[in-house]
């Protein structure tokens, strides 16, 4: 048997691994944060792209229109949220509608299915809150949109429930290559493997380099957004996008599965850990949202968040053998979420070309099912509080969450530590409210579970701590 470590576990660690654990490899994973999608997978706009973006002959081109077409059937298998709106590239001149011709021809040559230009009218009539400016819009019917965290989640899990060994809070920090194989040597310990696959994100250049002499630079971009109340979730029908420019793919106007509306991203390059959210980014968004879809009520915005992209100097995917044994998936930029099963397939594929030998399994897991309260009927709400009580206890007031879905994301396969770990498991504050309401009472109930004060609870990140204590501290008698 081989031994496989996975550094790093975002949508592309996690779809390698849930890919290989169909295999008889054994596989660790090496994830610094103390849980899985803690990285750009968490942060980004939720779209699976039709692939009429990537330059024909690109890896992009290909992994995108090919991860694409897996999304569906894996969100369906893994059950994970997952819509397919389609989308819109509006263009509002003349030169933007040569760009779309381009983008259609892209489309074309890449092999996505149902893209089409139409008028601005008949966009207008699909999309009535559309600018009167629009010229023509390009449609494509393969977009989609998702739930990017609960992807990763569930493909890691299932990657767990075939055997993979999941190391979390344990960054990589050194890798020494053995006459035969790799020792990792990490915050917790060194780990030995015959192969390694570095998905590390913004931080997979600095793990190449641990290995094999540089050949790439990634350089961090950060994108900002807005995330409105779910009075502003049917603006849209589908993902609106404007048209690409050298800096990316511009700020678009899309639904979420949730049934939220976001409204971004922008483009700015920045440190690998810069996660903030600024005043003049937020302006650039809004001006340029508001020249798609000028009706939006930014009085209904509930929160903003920021994402950093790995984009790197290659131009491209970085997806091959640094050294032998060694590979690397590398800044792997947009559209890396839409990518990740296709990157996975191709990954599997360059081991074997190594010299990987491998067999599937003949009872490998490939299916999950969770209970999702707000989604059942009446009947089916009674049954399930019958079986068990907790199910009938609301926590999550603004998402109709129950205490026995937050119970679930303790017991599950990778279980939730964290305040913000419960919510990318079971949706708990993601509504009008941000968890104002049940963010103490699911304090409570981590705490209780891993039988700690409440002031050790963290929100997200290791150090992300709530309480920091009383705050009358007793002395009032
Ligand atoms: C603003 C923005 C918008 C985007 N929109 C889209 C979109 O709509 N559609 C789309 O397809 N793509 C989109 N993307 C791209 C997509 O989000 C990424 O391609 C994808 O999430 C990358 O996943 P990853 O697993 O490679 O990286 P990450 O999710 O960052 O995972 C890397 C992991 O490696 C870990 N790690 C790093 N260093 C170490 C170490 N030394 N030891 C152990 N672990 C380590 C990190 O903690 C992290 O968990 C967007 C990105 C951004 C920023």
């Amino acid at each position: 048997l081989s031994k496989i470590a996975v550094i790093g576990c975002g949508v592309t660690g996690a779809a390698a691994a849930y890919k290989l654990s169909m295999y008889d490899d054994e596989i660790v994973i090496i994830e610094k944060e103390n849980d899985v999608a803690d990285g750009t997978t968490k942060a980004n706009s939720a779209i699976i792209h039709a692939g009429y973006d990537p330059e024909p002959g690109t890896l992009m081109a290909k992994l995108n229109v090919e991860g694409t077409r897996q999304a569906e059937e894996i969100c369906r298998k893994l059950d994970v949220p997952y819509r397919r709106t389609g989308s819109y590239v509006l263009a509002f001149s003349a030169e933007e509608e040569k760009v779309l011709e381009r983008l259609l021809s892209n489309a074309e040559a890449n092999g996505v299915p149902g893209a089409e230009i139409i008028t601005g009218e008949e966009a207008r009539r699909r999309e009535p809150a559309l600018s009167e400016d629009v010229k023509a819009a390009l449609w494509a019917q393969s977009a989609g949109i998702i739930n990017p965290w609960e992807y990763c989640i569930a493909m890691a899990e299932t990657a767990v429930r075939n055997g993979a060994e999941l190391m979390l809070d344990t960054e990589v920090t050194g890798i020494e290559r053995l006459e035969k194989g790799f020792r990792i040597k990490t915050s917790k310990g060194d780990v030995t493997a015959d192969y390694v696959i570095n998905a590390a994100g913004v931080d997979s250049g600095r793990i190449h380099e641990m290995a094999a002499p540089k050949t790439f630079n990634i350089v961090p971009t950060k994108g900002e957004y807005y995330v409105f109340d779910k009075e502003e979730g049917d603006r849209v029908g589908a993902v609106i996008f404007q048209c690409p420019t050298s800096r990316g793919k511009g700020v678009l106007v899309s639904p979420t599965v949730d049934g939220n509306l976001i409204v971004g991203p922008n483009a700015v390059p920045c440190d690998a850990d810069d996660l903030s959210v600024t005043a003049s980014g937020l302006s650039e968004i809004r001006a340029a949202g508001a020249k798609s879809v000028p009706g939006v009520n930014y009085g209904a915005a509930i929160r903003n968040f920021a994402g950093v992209r790995a984009n790197s100097d290659a131009g491209d995917f970085i997806i091959s053998m640094a050294c032998p044994g060694f590979l690397d998936l590398a800044g792997i930029c947009s559209p890396g979420l839409s990518s990740a099963p296709a990157i996975a397939d191709m990954a599997i594929e360059l081991l074997e070309k190594d010299g990987l030998v491998h067999k599937k399994k003949e009872n490998a897991v490939d299916s999950r099912r969770k209970i999702r309260f707000r989604e059942m009927g009446f009947k089916e709400r009674e049954e399930l509080v019958k079986s068990d009580p907790a199910y009938g206890r609301v926590i999550c007031r603004c998402e109709t969450v129950t205490e026995g879905e937050i119970r679930d994301a303790l017991e599950s396969p990778i279980p939730a530590r964290t305040l913000d770990g419960v919510k990318r498991r079971c949706g708990t504050g993601m509504g009008r409210c941000q968890g104002g309401f049940c963010g103490p009472r699911i304090v409570e109930i981590l705490a209780e579970k891993y039988g700690v004060g409440e002031d050790m609870i963290e929100k997200d990140r290791t150090g992300s701590r709530i309480l920091t204590g009383e705050t009358k501290g007793g002395s009032v008698k």
